[in-house]
């Protein structure tokens, strides 16, 4: 609660299918600033060591395949009770399961292809945000 930092990540088919600029129009609109972005393409060790909590799940190779497929664009954001109120944005990991006007119901395409990530909780927001930026580029 209060004011705080999440990581969110617009995934390779959100930068693929040109959704970059709907979903930060969608982002600035429900009250989250932009403290840091950058486009980023993940090598497949740096994606593995990136969604390392799923090391054992039957998808992790190909998840880690996708999340290396192409260019991400990752931002820091900041807002009051941001961690949880970017999930709600988000919306469901299954786009058939999320809520209407959720940026995965208007964009995803699978439960793979989920065009963005955020973190879920301050103690990841805080390892995920250190993983992609220094001190000095979240601003
Ligand atoms: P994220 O961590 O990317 O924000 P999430 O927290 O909603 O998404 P997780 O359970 O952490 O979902 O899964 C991480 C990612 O792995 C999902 O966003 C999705 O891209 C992929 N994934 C999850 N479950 C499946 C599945 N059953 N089949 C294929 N891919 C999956
Ligand atoms: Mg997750």
């Amino acid at each position: 609660m209060g004011l705080e930092r999440t990581l969110t990540i617009i995934k390779p088919d959100g930068v693929e299918q040109q959704n970059v600029g709907d979903i930060i129009k969608k982002l600035e609109g429900n009250q989250f600033r932009i403290k840091a972005v950058k486009m980023v393409r993940l090598m497949r060790q740096q994606a593995e060591k990136f969604y390392a909590v799923h090391r054992e799940r039957d998808f992790f190779n190909d998840l880690t395949r996708y999340m290396s497929s192409g260019p991400i664009l990752v931002l820091v954001l900041e807002g009051e009770n941001a961690i949880d109120r970017l999930r709600d944005l988000m919306g469901a990991t299954d786009p058939r399961k999320a809520a209407k006007g959720t940026i995965r119901q208007l964009y995803a395409t699978s439960i793979e292809k989920n065009v963005i990530h955020g973190s879920d909780g301050p103690a990841t927001a805080k390892t995920e945000i250190s993983y992609f930026f220094s001190a000095l580029e979240v601003l």
